[in-house]
């Protein structure tokens, strides 16, 4: 579509040339039989001569002017007075070269002022020829305030002797023709502007879409793999069932396998909490998304929220260090929220904190008061990420590449941050992530603390 209005512009402007082209060619015509009036060999008057001119310069349509050998016109046509504004054309003609270039202000074809001297005049007075299939480009500040585009060519007049006794030059408005060309190239440029776009939002999709995919080959893969697992331990356990129905067992023996099918049972609820987590993520973005993610606000004390997620994350990995550093002294931190999802996006930080850093490596949560806010942070001593990274893991299904799980079985969707994001800022509050490679990461969030507390 775009395509093919750049094609039919550009079309237009290319006709428009050959337009311009045509009439130069009809011109060219013209001029030489102008030359041929005039040329000495041709035995005329100087009068006859002039009066020859005239006849043919007031049947041309673009603009001529003879001048004698010092530059003062001799005669102008019609056509060149209308061209430049000119309303009484005995008095500009009576001007000197001097005082025509002070009023009619020129510019070449790249808009910079020209000296008298590159004028086309003074050229053909040096002998030059200006041939029409190669004319000088310039632009006019005509007398009645106009700006004209035109196309200059001309010819030195020779005597019988073949020195140069005047100059003819002929001005061709295209005027009209650098409108067409400079709207046309502007509608080409925003025609090209808008294909930047059009290309740049369709690389987004692509991008969009490639994630979508890795997405649901993630997704189905770790929703998969629970399962198997939960199946198995169940598979093992009905076993362990149908032996332990068998009548000839004894009490030692039952015990044995009623401990081990305790431990598959236990395999199995930890699995389902983990099918639990990236079902609920995926809720929660499904939520986001259509705008039903509810808040359950009230007044609430972050201290507690804080301790009570580090002691769930304690209790779920009992061989990891986590180190809670609280600045609160003690006092009771109220912030309005939804607990259940303040405390989730602590989880969310401290279970990442975890995964992505070594099992012998300490994760250390941190609350302190920050002017009228309470900040909660979570450092760890993983692999950190470099600035481009740390902008786009906010986004939905973004995994960072080359960052892979070190320790715990809690491998994600690039869901987990994005949800964290979302209920901070519909919290009005702030996350960030503060990391350098090699040495770690702190992502933290921060909430206003209600109105009426008092730092003391
Ligand atoms: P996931 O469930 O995949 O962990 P998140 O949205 O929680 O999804 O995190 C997005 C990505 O950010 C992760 O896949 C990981 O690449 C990177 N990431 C998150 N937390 C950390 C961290 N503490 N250290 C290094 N990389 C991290």
């Amino acid at each position: 579509m775009l395509r093919a209005r750049v094609a039919e512009l550009e079309r237009e402007r290319d006709e428009a040339l050959e337009h311009g082209q045509a009439q130069r060619i009809q011109f060219e015509g013209e001029l030489e039989s102008l030359r041929q009036a005039t040329h000495p060999c041709r035995a005329m008057s100087t009068d006859e001569q002039l009066d020859a001119l005239k006849a043919v310069f007031e049947a041309i349509t673009d603009g001529v002017v003879v001048y004698d050998r010092a530059g003062a016109i001799i005669s102008a046509n019609s056509a060149f007075h209308q061209m430049m504004g000119i309303t009484s054309p005995a008095d500009y003609i009576s001007l000197s070269m001097y005082e025509r270039f002070s009023r009619i202000h020129v510019r070449d074809g790249e808009g910079r002022d020209l000296t008298e001297d590159a004028l086309p005049v003074a050229r053909l007075a040096r002998g030059e020829v200006i041939a029409s299939g190669d004319p000088v480009d310039l632009t006019f500040q005509t007398l009645d305030g106009r700006e004209i585009f035109t196309d200059v060519s001309g010819a030195p007049l020779l005597d019988m002797s073949g020195t140069i006794a005047g100059m003819v030059v002929v001005f061709h408005d295209i005027t009209a023709r650098k409108h067409l060309e400079r709207q046309t190239n502007e509608v080409l440029q925003t025609l090209k502007e808008e294909q930047v776009r059009s290309q740049a939002n369709e690389s987004a999709l692509l991008e969009t879409n490639r994630r979508m995919d890795e997405f649901l080959s993630i997704a189905s893969h770790e929703l998969r793999t629970p399962l198997t697992t939960i199946n198995g331990n169940i598979q093992l356990a009905k076993r362990r069932v149908d032996t332990l129905l068998a009548p000839t067992r004894e009490l030692a023996a039952y015990q044995d396998k009623l401990r081990l099918i305790r431990e598959l049972l236990n395999r199995a609820e930890r699995q389902v909490r983990i099918q639990n987590r990236l079902v609920g993520d995926l809720l929660d973005v499904s939520r986001i998304q259509g705008n039903r993610l509810q808040l359950d606000m009230d007044d609430t004390n972050l201290v507690e929220i804080v301790r009570n997620a580090v002691e769930d994350q304690r209790s779920a990995s009992p061989g990891r260090v986590i180190l809670l550093q609280d600045d609160s002294e003690g006092r009771a931190l109220p912030v309005h929220a939804d607990a259940d999802r303040i405390g989730q996006v602590i989880t969310n930080f401290l279970t990442n904190a975890l995964k992505y850093s070594a099992s012998d490596r300490v994760v250390e949560v941190r609350i302190e008061v920050v002017e009228s806010s309470v900040k909660v942070s979570v450092r760890d001593e993983g692999p950190g990420l470099p600035p481009e990274e740390q902008k786009m893991l906010w986004d939905r299904f973004y995994r960072v590449p080359g960052i892979v799980v070190q320790s715990g079985s809690g491998v994600g969707l690039g869901l987990g941050l994005h949800i964290c994001q979302t209920i901070i800022t519909r919290h009005g509050g702030e996350v960030g992530v503060d990391s350098e490679v090699g040495k770690g990461s702190v992502f933290w969030f921060k909430l206003p603390l209600v109105s009426n507390f008092v730092t003391t």
